[in-house]
């Protein structure tokens, strides 16, 4: 037994652990990653772990470990599901063997991520069982059950933690016990395994039954409970409850309180007992009213709801006590006293930007030197740390949807505007995820594109987790690195040149050369992460012959570098890594190297 402290993600890892997990599979993004990289550290000679080439191919995997009968966890953040969507929605028919858990991390708010989807609106979707846990506590409980409920229901079963219990710590007693297989996987044919379009029908079918079954089950569920005695219900879910729990405790309430532990399919037969002990409800849960609709539908108009519809709780946004209490005090008709303000300082606002040093501002620099002389030029930009590039003063990045889609937004823009230059941005790790296709659409399709592959041999913006080109497995094991430079010619592009990006002519020189070309084209940037290079020995640092124009600041946005009182750069040489960007930009020659 271990009693200790835990994250939410360590929670789920070990929940899985002890379920008897054999194969992992995932692609990092926050706030997921941390469920492999601690199934990773566990070090357990029988579960193989793998960071996928993306959610889709993750998600292929733990399907077919799951027919031959191994429980398996598939991990990523909610976009990632997005991606995953093709093989889940067949797969809720096929059907599993062995328990296959999908751990699909939400982010209200969002923190670090381009939606606020809700995942418990995917799994109503592919009609298949969500657990929400409001704790990392319940976290490691409901992983841990979710993989005997999929082998029970031959389904695959969400969890879906949100940022808060991801990232929360709580102390947990975990077992070091593990479950053992009955039976070592193996994989037996049968027709079910081959969906054609009269197998879904059939299987459509059985799906809906399973629906009525999982939700007799889950009003049966542990996670979903009913407390207190008031005529006035409050339903809530996901981690929100905690909220609930500590508005009513504070403030000594007096209301009966619907905890919702498995929102899809929502327990049908507990939800009765809760409306035969209430005469009003406030449903209270973050991003889609999953609950509210589900509670809607059950009710029939026989007991008032409020909630997302009555404006009581706002559709986005992450919550807080603060905004479950006001949603509490509106429900219950209390004023709600003037707050005193705060006298916490106000801290100041530091929006995210490129590290000092970082390879992607060399490349977004010399990307925008080498367009200057174009009318019109639009910078397609992509979902990774380079994503950063679209702050002042680079504004590199017009354009950013979702992973690989810079390279194929610019072709629509070619296709559509005569005369308009594009340039693409994407990282080494999500060219191999989702840009692979869209270049070779383009090479198919005689567009004319300009690649820049910010490639710093590592998925930085979540961790430095490996990729295909990294030459190392998730499990540590030395592999084929798979070279971009090869796959891109392989793909059919005839121009590809490879460059430093601090070799600020040559890359100025490469991009220029890409833009002319009469054809898809591309440059790879290649220099490591700042976190993955060798300490710096020297650094820069600003001289006398500086004449206050603050170039140096104002094109690149060094965080290293800041004007002083006299209006005149300095180098803070703590956080300088000596790339030497700025040195080149100086009209004057006032930035040198020295040594540390
Ligand atoms: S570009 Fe050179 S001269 Fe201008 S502020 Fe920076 S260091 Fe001084
Ligand atoms: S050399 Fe200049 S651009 Fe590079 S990290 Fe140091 S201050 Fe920043």
């Amino acid at each position: 037994m271990t009693d200790k402290l835990y994250m939410g993600n360590e929670a789920i890892a070990l929940g899985a652990v002890n379920a008897g997990v054999k194969i992992v599979a995932g692609y990092p993004g926050t706030p997921s990653t941390e469920v492999i990289e601690t199934i990773l550290r566990q070090k357990k000679p029988d579960i193989n772990v793998q960071w996928s080439v993306n959610e889709k191919a993750a998600m292929e995997i733990a399907a077919g470990a799951c027919y031959a009968g191994a429980r398996s966890l598939v991990t990523m953040k909610q976009v990632g599901l997005n991606v995953a969507a093709d093989p889940l929605m067949s797969l809720a028919y096929i059907g599993v063997k062995g328990g296959l858990v999908m751990l699909v991390a939400d982010d209200p708010g969002p923190w670090s991520s381009q939606t606020e989807q809700d995942t418990r609106g995917f799994a109503k979707n592919a009609n298949l069982p969500v657990y929400d846990p409001a704790s990392p506590e319940e976290a490691y409980e409901m992983t841990r059950e979710a993989f005997s409920l999929s082998e029970e229901f031959a389904l695959p079963v969400f969890v879906r933690p949100t940022t808060r219990v991801c990232h929360a710590s709580a102390s947990i007693d975990i077992p070091d016990a593990r479950e053992t297989a009955k039976e070592a996987p193996c994989f037996e044919k049968r027709p079910e395994w081959c969906i054609f379009p009269a197998l879904s029908y059939k299987k459509h079918g059985e799906l809906e039954i399973k629906q009525k079954q999982l939700s007799d089950k889950f009003s049966e569920s542990r996670f979903n409970t009913i407390e207190g005695n008031s005529r006035k219900g409050i339903a809530v879910s996901g981690v929100s409850y905690l909220y609930a729990k500590e508005v009513i405790k504070e403030y000594g309430l007096d209301v009966t309180l619907f905890k919702v532990g498995t929102p899809y399919p929502l327990p049908e037969k507990k939800a009765e007992e809760f409306f035969s002990k209430v005469d009003s409800v406030l449903v209270i849960e973050e991003l889609d009213p999953i609950v509210e609709e589900g509670l809607l539908l059950i009710n029939q108009g026989r007991v008032e709801i409020f909630g997302k519809r009555t404006g009581h709780t706002p559709c986005n946004g992450e919550f807080s006590c603060e905004i479950v209490k006001r949603a509490i005090f509106k429900y219950l008709g209390i004023e709600e006293q003037p707050e005193t303000p705060a006298e916490t300082p106000q801290f100041p606002v530091r929006p995210p930007v490129l590290c000092p040093g970082c390879p992607h501002r060399a490349s977004f620099y010399a990307a925008k030197v080498a367009m200057k002389d174009e009318k019109k030029v639009v910078y397609c930009g992509d979902i990774g740390c380079y994503t950063l590039g679209n702050a002042a003063p680079l504004n590199a990045t017009d354009t950013c949807l979702c992973m690989g889609a810079g390279i194929t937004i610019a072709q629509g823009l070619q296709l559509a505007e005569e005369g308009i230059k594009t340039i693409s941005f994407i990282g080494d790790s999500s060219f191999f995820a989702s840009g692979i296709t869209g270049i070779i659409n383009a090479v198919y399709q005689k567009t004319k594109i300009t690649l820049v592959v910010l490639d710093n041999h590592t998925t930085a913006m979540t961790g430095h987790q490996p990729h295909p080109g990294t030459g190392f497995t998730a499990m540590g094991e030395p592999t084929k690195a798979l070279d971009i430079e090869t796959l891109l010619r392989a793909c059919g592009m005839e121009y590809v040149k490879k460059v430093n990006p601090f070799d600020f002519e040559a890359t100025v020189e490469a991009i220029r050369g890409a833009k002319n070309f009469d054809g898809p084209a591309a440059v790879i940037t290649e220099a490591p992460c700042v976190f993955k290079a060798p300490k710096p020995v020297s650094t820069h640092r600003v001289n006398d012959a500086c004449i206050g124009c603050l170039k140096c600041i104002k094109e690149i946005g060094c965080p290293a570098m800041t004007p002083d009182e006299n209006g005149k750069a300095v180098i803070n040489e703590a956080l300088c890594t000596s790339c030497g960007l700025c040195a080149g930009i100086c009209p004057v020659g006032a930035i040198k190297e020295v040594s540390r």
